[in-house]
């Protein structure tokens, strides 16, 4: 049980680290914003959208005693969740 929070955890942290997709999609915004506001736009769009798929999979994830999702039910989450199971109350700390 403790891996699986351990993981959990891992993978909160993980949301907001610009790596793989959303780093390579956060430099594009970057650069091509510089040359053209539309593209820059375009690119905005897509890191928010990668962002808010990495925030529903941390939130999704599946709790270690009750099965349930950890952080979120919600179909479209706006955060990872808090420290404890919003089904069962399992503590991550514990
Ligand atoms: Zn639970």
């Amino acid at each position: 049980m403790q891996d699986q929070r351990e993981q959990i955890k891992g993978a909160r942290h993980h949301v907001y680290i610009p790596d793989g997709r959303f780093g390579l999609l956060l430099a594009a915004t970057i650069i091509t914003g510089v040359i053209s506001t539309t593209a820059g736009v375009v690119f905005a769009v897509l890191v928010a959208m990668e962002l808010l798929a990495r925030i529903r999979r941390a939130a999704h994830l599946p709790c270690p005693r009750c099965g349930e999702p950890f952080g979120s039910k919600r179909r479209f989450p706006i955060g990872v969740g808090k420290n404890t199971c919003q089904n069962c109350g399992l503590g991550l700390e514990e």
